[in-house]
């Protein structure tokens, strides 16, 4: 048995987020969408956010543009107070009570270049609670091949919290077989997140956070 958490980062796309959403509901299974708020600004994305907040999916932000990690931004400040809180605001009601936040890691890289020292001021301040991953199985660059990739990862573990994308690659043609193998194999699948991969709670660092913050901006801070 392990436990399984599904997200999905980088939409809404018309043209795929409506079928992970159906399937997600045939199966029973609520998941996280970390949006982007440059594709929540129109309105045919943001009715797909509405969609899934509506059938008991959380959404997330996951910065406005999604291109320069908040860590080697050129204006550590400008960029944290856009991609976080700007994007928050774009999110507005499209919110559960708690705020949650999943920095841009580009290909989903954990490291130093997730945050500024201006970026990890703004989730403090702002009350967030980050969101990172403990597996990625890159279905954005093997969009026919993530599924083996992605049950060794859940069986390499206790609680996987997966990072997946409803991006039109072709890779979510492979997500109901995944879910039906995963649970053959074990899985139970819940939409909280293990503790390991949260490293701030409401605002409040629950883990050192070193290694997520860059070093420039911290000397320059
Ligand atoms: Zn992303």
């Amino acid at each position: 048995m392990f436990e399984l958490t599904l997200t999905f980062d980088n939409g809404p796309e018309p043209d795929i987020t409506p079928g992970v959403l159906d399937l997600l509901a045939r199966e029973h299974i609520r998941s996280t969408f970390f949006v982007l708020g440059d594709k929540i600004a129109d309105p045919a994305r943001r009715r797909l956010a509405e969609r899934a907040h509506a059938e008991g999916h959380w959404i997330g932000n996951h910065t406005m543009h999604h291109k320069v990690p908040l860590g080697e931004a050129a204006d550590p400040a400008a960029a944290a107070a856009e991609e976080i809180d700007g994007t928050q605001a774009v999110l507005g009601d499209l919110v559960q009570p708690e705020r949650l936040f999943r920095p841009f890691g580009r290909g989903g890289a954990l490291g130093p270049h997730l945050l500024s020292g201006a970026a990890l001021e703004r989730l403090t301040a702002g009350g967030y609670t980050m969101v990172l991953w403990n597996a990625i199985p890159r279905d954005f660059a093997e969009p026919d091949a993530w599924v083996a990739t992605a049950l060794a990862q859940c069986r390499a573990q206790a609680w996987t919290l997966m990072v997946l994308h409803d991006l039109p690659t072709g890779a979510m043609r492979h997500l109901e077989r995944f879910i039906g193998l995963a649970r053959e194999a074990g899985a139970r699948l819940r939409q909280d997140f293990p503790p390991e991969c949260v490293p701030i709670v409401r605002g409040k660092p629950v883990q050192p956070l070193d290694a997520y913050v860059s070093k420039a901006d911290r000397a320059a801070a």
